[in-house]
C-alpha cells in the first residue's frame, strides 16, 4: 500500500517535472543550440561567450520571432558551410580569401575533393538541431500576461540586450585602448573580430579578411615598384651565387649540432663553415620575426609611417645583384605578406601557394627543383652579375607530419608528433645539403646562410603521449634558432657560441653581400666573436630581455 502511494507520488512528481520541462523545452534546446554554435565557429571564444551567445539568441527571439528564424537560418547556413574548411585551414583570414578568389575551377574542385564525408557530420547535426529548434519554437506559446508583467519583461529584455552588447564590445575596446597607439606592429584597430563571442567575431572576421585581402593585394602590387634610396657607398659581392634559406619553427636544441641525441643535422654536423649556437630570433612567430630580421626599421620622413622599402631585396638590388624569391609559404594572408612583399619586389618570384601559408601543402623540396632550374638558366648568362636566391621554407611548421613524405619518417622520438618534428629538422638538413651540392655543381663561388625564423615550446609536458610543440613567447627556446653559413672558400669548420640577435641581421646581410651603405654605416661586425649586449626579444606585446626568459628543456621520460 505504502509502496503504491509512493509510486503515485513519484509518477506525479515526474509528470510535473515533464510539464515543467515542456514549458521550457524551447529554451533548453536553445541553450544546447548555443553550445553547438559556439563549437561550430572557428574563432576562439571565452567561457562567457557561450552564455552571451545564448542571451543574444533569446534577445532576438523576444524582439521578433520571424527575425529570429531568419537569424538562425543565416547562422546555420554560414557556419555549416565554413566548418569543413575550418578543419583544414582554421579561422578565416585574408590568405584563405585570396585562395578562394585566385583559384580556378579545377583547383576548386580539387579543394572540395579533399573533404571527407566525416567532415560534414557535425554540420549535419547542427542543421538537424536547428530544425528541432524551429519545431519547438512553433509550440512555445506565450502565456497571457498582465500589463504589469509585460512592462517588467521589457525592462528585462532591455537589460539582457545591454549585457550582450557589453560582452560584444568590451574586449575589442580594451584591446584598442591598449594597442592602438603602439609602435610595435600589433594590429591595434577596433574590430568586432576581437570579440570574445566567437559567433560575432566569425562574421566580423569575414568582413575584415575580404577588406584585408584587397589592401594587401594593392600593397603587394606596389611593392614591385619600390624604390628606396639606399645610399650605397660600395658594393663588391665576393660570391657569384648567394642563397639565403629562411627556415621555419626549428628549435636549435633539436639539432644534433646543438647536442640533440638523434643525428638530426648530419650535414651541419660535419660541414665546413660558420655555425653560431648563440643566435637569437627577434620574435617567437614568423610575422614579427621576419619584420625585424629582413627589414631595416625606418620611418618614412614625410608621413611618419613605417617604410617597408628598406629591406634585404631592395638592398641587394641596389647593389646590382639579381634577386630570386622562392617560397613555400603564402602570398597573401595575415602572417604572409611581411615576407611575400619582399618576394614580390624580387626580379624573379615563385610561390607554391596562391593564398595563405596554410591553403595548400607542398613539399619544401619543390623549391630546390625550381632553384636548380633557375641556376642552370643563369649559368648560361655570361655576365658577371651576382645572384641572390632566397628560399622561404615551411620547414618544421606545425602539423609536423604534413611536412614529410612516407620515406622521411626516419626517427622515433617520444610520440608521433615529436617524431615528425624531429624528422622535419632532419629534412631541412637534407635540403641544405642538396642546395650546397647544387651550388658546387655550378662551378661558381657561392655562399649560403640558413637560419630559422623562431623556435617553439613544449605543451602538455607531463604527459608522454600528449606532449607537443607550439608557438610560445615565454621561453628562451622560443627564440633560440640555428644560424649556419657555408661558403665555397671555407677552409675550416667554425662553431661559435656568440650572442647574436636577429635584430642585427640586416648588418650581417650587407656584410655578407659586400655592400657598404650609409644607412647601415655602423661600426659593427656581425660575424665577429664579440657578443651582442642586452639582447631583447619581442614577445607579441613588448620587448623583453632575452636573458630573463625561462628555460623549456626537451622532456625526458
Ligand atoms: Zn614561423
Amino acid at each position: 500500500m505504502i509502496i503504491a502511494i509512493l509510486m503515485i507520488c513519484y509518477i506525479n512528481m515526474f509528470k510535473r517535472f515533464l510539464s515543467y520541462l515542456n514549458k521550457r523545452i524551447f529554451y533548453i534546446w536553445l541553450l544546447f543550440f548555443s553550445f553547438l554554435t559556439v563549437t561550430m565557429s572557428p574563432e576562439d571564444g571565452t567561457y562567457y561567450g557561450f552564455a552571451a551567445t545564448f542571451i543574444l539568441f533569446c534577445v532576438v527571439y523576444f524582439f521578433n520571432e520571424r527575425i529570429f528564424s531568419f537569424f538562425i537560418i543565416f547562422i546555420v547556413f554560414s557556419l555549416s558551410l565554413y566548418y569543413p574548411i575550418s578543419l583544414y585551414h582554421g579561422s578565416l583570414n585574408s590568405g584563405i580569401i585570396a585562395a578562394v578568389f585566385e583559384t580556378n575551377v579545377n583547383e576548386s574542385l580539387e579543394f572540395i575533393g579533399k573533404f571527407k564525408l566525416s567532415d560534414f557530420t557535425f554540420p549535419f547535426l547542427y542543421v538537424f538541431s536547428a530544425i528541432i529548434l524551429m519545431r519547438l519554437k512553433k509550440y512555445n506559446k506565450h502565456n497571457e500576461e498582465s500589463a504589469e508583467d509585460k512592462k517588467k519583461q521589457k525592462i528585462l529584455h532591455f537589460i539582457l540586450a545591454a549585457v550582450v552588447l557589453f560582452c560584444m564590445v568590451w574586449i575589442p575596446t580594451k584591446y584598442y585602448m591598449d594597442f592602438h597607439s603602439n609602435d610595435d606592429d600589433i594590429d591595434g584597430r577596433w574590430t568586432l573580430a576581437n570579440s570574445p563571442m566567437n559567433l560575432i567575431s566569425f562574421y566580423a572576421n569575414i568582413y575584415n579578411s575580404i577588406d584585408d585581402y584587397f589592401v594587401e593585394k594593392e600593397e603587394l602590387n606596389s611593392a614591385k615598384n619600390l624604390a628606396p634610396d639606399w645610399i650605397i657607398e660600395s658594393a663588391t659581392p665576393k660570391y657569384r651565387n648567394y642563397v639565403l634559406v629562411i627556415g621555419e619553427s626549428a628549435r636549435r636544441d633539436y639539432l644534433s649540432v646543438d647536442g640533440f641525441t638523434l643525428k638530426t643535422s648530419p650535414f651541419v654536423d660535419l660541414t665546413k663553415g660558420y655555425i653560431n649556437l648563440g643566435y637569437v630570433s627577434s620574435a617567437p612567430a614568423t610575422y614579427h620575426s621576419l619584420l625585424n630580421t629582413l627589414y631595416l626599421k625606418m620611418k618614412n620622413k614625410e608621413n611618419g609611417k613605417k617604410d617597408y622599402s628598406y629591406n634585404i631585396i631592395t638592398l641587394a638590388k641596389s647593389a646590382k645583384i639579381k634577386t630570386f624569391w622562392l617560397s613555400n609559404q603564402g602570398v597573401i594572408g595575415k602572417f604572409d605578406t611581411i615576407a611575400s612583399r619582399l618576394g614580390m619586389s624580387a626580379d624573379f618570384t615563385y610561390f607554391t601557394k596562391k593564398g595563405g601559408y596554410n591553403t595548400d601543402n607542398v613539399d619544401d623540396m619543390k623549391l630546390v627543383d625550381v632553384l636548380k632550374e633557375k641556376m642552370s638558366e643563369e649559368s648560361k648568362n655570361k655576365n658577371s652579375q651576382s645572384r641572390l636566391y632566397v628560399l622561404h621554407l615551411m620547414g618544421s611548421h606545425q602539423k609536423f607530419c604534413q611536412r614529410l613524405n612516407k620515406d622521411e619518417n626516419k626517427y622515433e622520438f617520444i610520440n608521433k608528433n615529436l617524431s615528425c618534428y624531429v624528422n622535419t629538422i632532419l629534412k631541412t638538413d637534407h635540403l641544405l645539403e642538396k642546395i650546397v651540392n647544387l651550388l658546387k655543381e655550378q662551378n661558381e663561388s657561392y655562399s649560403l646562410i640558413y637560419f630559422s625564423d623562431h623556435g617553439l615550446s613544449h605543451t602538455d609536458k607531463e604527459d608522454k603521449d600528449a606532449v607537443n610543440l607550439d608557438h610560445g613567447a615565454e621561453f628562451k627556446q622560443n627564440y633560440e634558432v640555428p644560424f649556419v653559413k657555408v661558403s665555397s672558400d671555407d677552409v675550416e669548420r667554425k662553431v661559435v657560441n656568440t650572442k647574436r640577435t636577429a635584430f642585427n641581421f640586416m648588418y650581417g646581410f650587407s656584410q655578407w653581400l659586400g655592400i657598404k651603405s650609409k644607412h647601415l654605416n655602423k661600426d659593427y661586425d656581425f660575424f665577429s666573436d664579440k657578443d651582442d649586449e642586452n639582447i631583447k626579444v619581442f614577445n607579441f606585446e613588448k620587448y623583453v630581455p632575452f636573458d630573463e626568459l625561462k628555460d623549456d628543456e626537451i622532456p625526458k621520460y
